[in-house]
């Protein structure tokens, strides 16, 4: 750290993304990518416009605007594109909080929401789950603030009912919510249809996890055409190309690929309950996640011995070491080959002790 840096930023904690490790060659199942390759439309769009690659993209995205407003079945004037979600969820924080309005969100949840409250510079409350990981909406009631969460919720998988979202919506038309839905296509449902009736509702999602597009970065979010505009100003004041051609293209013919998308979500959920049953007959205990990952503990084996047993065979998961789920792992629902590969070796892993 030099001595020019100003004291927000250096007393920030940064967040710490997933092991990109190039050591060796890893089963990956700890960043929550897709095992599958992005769709064909999506590869064929890319390739062709890297040609034009000397030229400033669409600062509007036109184009992906159009496609994502077709399969979200809203305008164009409720929909920003950004350098993945992340990017969107930085700029409701910018946004939306100050001394007034601080940031609530749960206690587990995404990490970065922790870390955009600190680069803002703004308070933040993280509200605890219930001893089941639930999220009690109630509890955000009697704060005030802007409200982010996560559904279904990372690490824990847990969704929330719609109906659920409408009535904190309901009761609290003066302040923004922001549901992010990075995982939504795996088995939750999704709130952008309520935008439609609520002014306050931000819905965030991402090409990420459901599209295979994880390194392309591209997220998106949908609401009323006033906090839209909101978002815009501030695209507009850090980058206008926030999102390159590439990316815009393969986003494109993703949202024009549904088929294909499909797919691959049908394939990952079987994927995932066919890996609950097996682990849960090796002995584990895991929340019903509807995400592209499992929560997943046993008795017998702590979380970071769990974690490290695995890497050493070459298989990467996510460990968190907050107090509250250190005993646990985050599984990412990788192909049926290697969801076979990992239920085998932690099969052996849990008959050496
Ligand atoms: N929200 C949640 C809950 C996530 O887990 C992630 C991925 N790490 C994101 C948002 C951001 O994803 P991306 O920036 O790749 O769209």
């Amino acid at each position: 750290m030099s001595k020019f840096l100003n004291a927000r930023i250096a007393a920030l904690t940064a967040y710490v993304p997933g092991e990109q490790p190039k050591d060796q060659k890893y089963i990956k199942l700890n960043t929550n990518e897709s095992p599958f390759l992005p769709s064909p439309k999506a590869r064929k769009m890319a390739k062709s416009e890297l040609k034009k690659c000397m030229l400033y993209p669409d600062p509007d995205c036109k184009e992906l605007l159009s496609a994502i407003a077709v399969n979200t079945d809203m305008g164009v004037e409720n929909i920003i594109v950004t350098n993945g979600s992340d990017e969107v969820l930085n700029f409701a924080f910018m946004a939306y909080c100050d001394e007034n309005s601080p940031a609530l969100f749960p206690d587990i949840t995404y990490g970065f929401y922790k870390v955009f409250a600190d680069l803002n510079g703004v308070p933040k409350k993280e509200i605890p789950l219930k001893a089941d990981f639930t999220i009690d909406l109630a509890e955000y009631e009697r704060e005030e603030g802007v409200i982010f969460i996560a559904n279904p919720n990372a690490p824990t998988g847990l969704a929330l009912p719609v109906s659920a979202i409408e009535k904190l919506l309901q009761a609290n038309p003066e302040r923004v919510v922001v549901v992010d839905e990075a995982y939504v296509d795996f088995g939750g449902e999704s709130c952008i249809p309520l935008v439609k009736k609520y002014d306050n509702l931000l819905v965030t999602q991402t090409f990420s996890k459901s599209r295979a597009l994880a390194g392309g970065r591209l997220g998106f979010g949908v609401a009323s055409k006033g906090i839209i505009e909101d978002l815009n100003r501030i695209k507009y004041s850090t980058n206008p190309y926030n999102v390159n051609r590439v990316t815009a293209a393969a986003g494109t013919g993703s949202m024009l690929d549904n088929g294909y998308f499909k797919k691959c979500c049908e394939k990952i959920i079987r994927t995932r309950e066919w890996a609950k049953s097996q682990l849960r007959y090796l002995g584990f205990t895991m929340t019903d996640s509807k995400a592209n990952f499992l929560f997943v503990k046993h008795d017998k084996i702590g979380g970071e011995e769990l974690y490290l047993a695995l890497k050493e065979r070459g298989i990467l998961v996510r460990h968190f070491s907050q107090e509250r789920i250190c005993d646990y792992n985050r599984i990412t629902v990788g192909s049926r080959k290697e969801m076979e590969i990992l239920v085998k070796t932690i099969g052996e892993i849990v008959c050496e002790r």
